[in-house]
């Protein structure tokens, strides 16, 4: 894997791994479990989930802020531990930091703000607690909105929707569009001041899966200097026959669309607690859209997609310099501009 370029992955859930083998009595799990076959797979940065309102989120609790707060407890525990191989960063000048030391960067997020009830002085205490993004929902409804899963209500923000897209663009923290429902989608692209990203999804016309985004969805995102993060997720990948052949058609599908400076990669793997999410996720989720088990292609399961991922953008056509672009600049040009 030594000309594997950079990797910068927009949504990573390894927090659950951390959380359970810290709750075990284990100490320094990104070190021991995590920082090696990511270093090898010649990861640079993840973006990562610490709670919010999806099932695999909210295990040992049905208080989201409790799962929260429990979830960077242990990132930050674990970073301190895990300090010779793992940074937390506050901003691109961290992760940069990181970089140069032959580090991973990791920055916070959490996957839903159910966390916050309807208070933005939750918010900041996020903020200051290392929080960087903030994706809206899940696939359910919460006090912000409807997640892909509720479509069919149609509705957009509500009011405190609004006052927390109003807060992101106050506080630079980044708005994450993904599994919002399309009018959740379009009330927030239009309100928000700042470019937006949604972090792991695909191509609706490519895998007509409410998860993914429609042509005109992807030219808003881009009209506002915003990208898109491919997904290894089987499912928004390919309903019958998902691979890496199928993630690059929709790689092709988002460079038509919108060009090769708006997409990345937000791989949402889950090989490190499959158990963990199957059973969290089929127990607790109302919304059906998972009844499909996780039955994960060997291409799609793992770090070892990369070398494959790369190699096929490569047989495509594209320059070295647009597999970086996607693979990890356009996220952190979107990075640099909305939180600095
Ligand atoms: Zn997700």
């Amino acid at each position: 894997m030594s000309n594997m370029i950079p990797i910068a992955d927009g949504h990573s859930d390894i927090v659950v791994d951390v959380l359970r083998r810290r709750q075990d009595g284990e100490r320094a799990v990104f070190q021991r479990y995590h920082a090696e076959p990511l270093r090898r797979a010649n990861h640079r940065f993840l973006m990562m989930s610490t709670g919010g309102d999806a099932p695999s989120q909210n295990i040992g609790s049905d208080d989201p802020f409790w799962c929260a707060m429990m979830r960077i407890e242990a990132l930050l525990a674990d970073f301190a531990d895990s300090a010779e191989s793992v940074s937390l960063c506050l901003s691109m000048a961290d992760v940069d930091r990181s970089a140069a030391e032959g580090k991973l960067g990791v920055m916070m997020m959490i996957e839903g703000a159910s966390p916050l009830r309807t208070s933005l002085e939750a918010l900041d205490l996020m903020y200051r607690l290392g929080i960087r993004s903030v994706q809206l929902t899940w696939n359910a409804r919460n006090m912000v909105g409807d997640g892909c899963g509720e479509a069919i209500t149609g509705s957009g923000l509500t009011r405190f929707g609004r006052s927390l897209v109003q807060a992101l663009n106050r506080k630079k923290m980044l708005l994450d569009l993904s599994h919002a429902s399309d009018a959740l989608f379009f009330s927030a692209a239009e309100l928000t001041t700042a470019p937006f990203i949604v972090s792991h999804a695909n191509a609706r016309a490519v895998c007509n899966h409410p998860r993914n985004l429609t042509d005109r969805q992807m030219e808003l995102l881009a009209a506002r200097r915003g990208v898109i993060g491919l997904c290894l997720f089987p499912w928004f990948v390919d309903p019958e026959r998902p691979s890496i052949e199928r993630l690059l058609d929709h790689l092709d599908h988002m460079v038509s669309v919108v060009g090769i400076d708006h997409v990345s990669i937000g791989a949402d793997f889950i090989y490190f607690a499959p158990d963990v999410f199957a059973r969290e996720i089929n127990a607790k989720d109302k919304t059906g859209m998972y009844a499909k088990g996780f039955d994960i292609p060997p291409d799609l399961r793992d770090l070892s997609a990369y070398p494959l991922l790369q190699e096929g953008i490569r047989k495509r056509g594209y320059s070295e310099a647009d597999i970086a672009k996607v693979c990890s600049e356009n996220l952190f040009r979107v990075y640099r501009e909305v939180i600095g």
